[in-house]
């Protein structure tokens, strides 16, 4: 079904492709220690200078033997005992077997490893339960990372595993990606900061905490301008300072339409936006573009708007300026909902969601209750968000619907 838009707005898709498409990467390579390149994003290919493992070795703590001895009814007598990390063993001789430990070298003449529950010993000598096959429980070389194989690509961002693996190769230094530069402010003259008090109709800025903990979060540098009230001279002075310093310019509320919104004429005055209204609730007016080097985007003032923009719009766009390739798509999955929900037609919807299971066992999603954007304890109760689509005007309790858990954004 096509969705029906009003004049001047976009669907998230259309915004998400927009992004996509006007986004270069940073390029500049800096040399880290795997120690420090957690989260980080490879600025080439890294390819193995050594298999892993190294040598053949055994999976399981048992014996190495030839499995054409196995067919003589003879017990074979233990000629060794190899442990991990012992060096190269004495190759087998005929007819004998060697107990050897997970990890340890398979012997030369050795060609299959047995379990140690597999074997009766007796007097120095192994007898074998039948049913073993040729080559079992042995490790070989490059099984894991083969010889001079390009083990990750430019682009990738460097989690658990891939810190694990760098580390197998022996690899100290990383080529990576400089780390991303975000300063971020919030705008508003209700806005106090922490230590002060506020008076009547002031409230305390919340969007900078949440803002810098959802860059920090991605392994980017943040820079935090404070608070900037609605005038356009102060405006004016903190977004030029910023494009100066950062890759990318952050700031939430003035994006509107109200009186006091001055973020849409300043910014056409220093840079080139486009002003967004996008068919999605929470976060419908959002303002992107560049302001010098800098890009630059406005994301609403209401709280909740915050983060939902940021996580579908922002956090994208933020791991393909720094270099990811390609930007995975979140995960999202369908569950049953235990209740009804209500939507209007026309906007796709991300209403706040607690996805847990049942007591079959089956996962499920309820809503956190109250879905005003202003209603910021909902996203905390949530671990996910319910995806309504644009045509959905309801749903029923029962019914399927698709998640977007929070665990899927690390
Ligand atoms: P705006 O988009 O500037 O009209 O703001 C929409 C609503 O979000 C208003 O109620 C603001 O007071 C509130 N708001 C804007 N910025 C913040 C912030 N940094 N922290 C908490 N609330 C905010
Ligand atoms: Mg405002």
């Amino acid at each position: 079904m096509t969705q029906t838009l009003l004049p001047g707005e976009l669907t998230l898709p259309q915004a998400q492709e927009h992004l996509r498409r006007h986004l270069t990467p940073l390029q500049e390579m800096v040399q880290v220690p795997l120690c420090h390149s957690w989260q980080r994003i490879l600025a080439q290919d890294v390819s193995a200078p050594r298999a892993v493992p190294g040598w053949d070795n055994s999976a399981m703590d048992g014996y190495a033997l030839r499995h054409a001895d196995l067919q003589q009814a003879t017990p074979l007598p233990v000629a060794h005992t190899l442990l991990a990390g012992a060096g190269m063993p004495p190759p087998l001789p005929p007819g004998q077997a060697m107990r050897l430990m997970t990890g340890a070298l398979i012997p030369a003449g050795a060609d299959t490893v047995v379990m140690q529950e597999q074997v009766t010993l007796h007097e120095g000598a192994i007898r074998v339960q039948p049913g073993q096959r040729l080559g079992q429980h042995i490790r070989r070389a490059g099984e894991d990372l083969p010889l001079g194989g390009v083990v990750l690509r430019q682009g990738q961002r460097l989690g658990a595993a891939e810190l694990g693996l760098l580390g197998s190769l022996g690899l100290a230094d990383i080529p990576v990606v400089r780390p991303l530069r975000v300063a971020l402010c919030s705008t508003g003259s209700e806005l106090v900061t922490l230590g002060q008090i506020p008076g009547p109709g002031q409230t305390f800025d919340s969007n900078r905490h949440t803002l810098r903990a959802l860059v920090g979060a991605l392994g980017f540098e943040c820079l935090d301008l404070g608070v900037i009230p609605d005038s356009p001279e102060a405006l004016r002075t903190a977004l030029s300072s910023a494009a100066g310093m950062a890759d990318v310019v952050l700031t939430s509320g003035g994006v509107s339409v109200g009186e006091a919104d001055f973020v849409k004429p300043i910014l056409q005055e220093l840079g080139q936006i486009q002003f967004w209204k996008i068919a999605m609730k929470p976060g419908r007016p959002l303002a992107f573009g560049t302001l010098g080097a800098a890009r630059f985007f406005g994301l609403p003032g209401n709280p909740v708007a915050v983060m939902v923009t940021f996580l579908l719009l922002v956090r994208p766009a933020l791991l393909q300026l720094a270099g990811m390739n390609p930007v995975p798509e979140p995960l999202q999955c369908a569950v049953r909902c235990t209740q009804n929900l209500k939507k209007a037609l026309g906007r796709m919807e991300f209403q706040r969601g607690i996805v847990a299971r049942n007591a079959q066992g089956e996962w499920q999603v309820s809503s956190t209750g109250n879905q005003g954007s202003g209603v910021l304890r909902s996203m905390s109760q949530a671990n996910c968000l319910i995806v309504l689509p644009a045509a959905c005007t309801q749903v029923a309790a029962g019914d399927l619907v698709d998640i977007l858990p929070f665990s899927g954004l690390s």
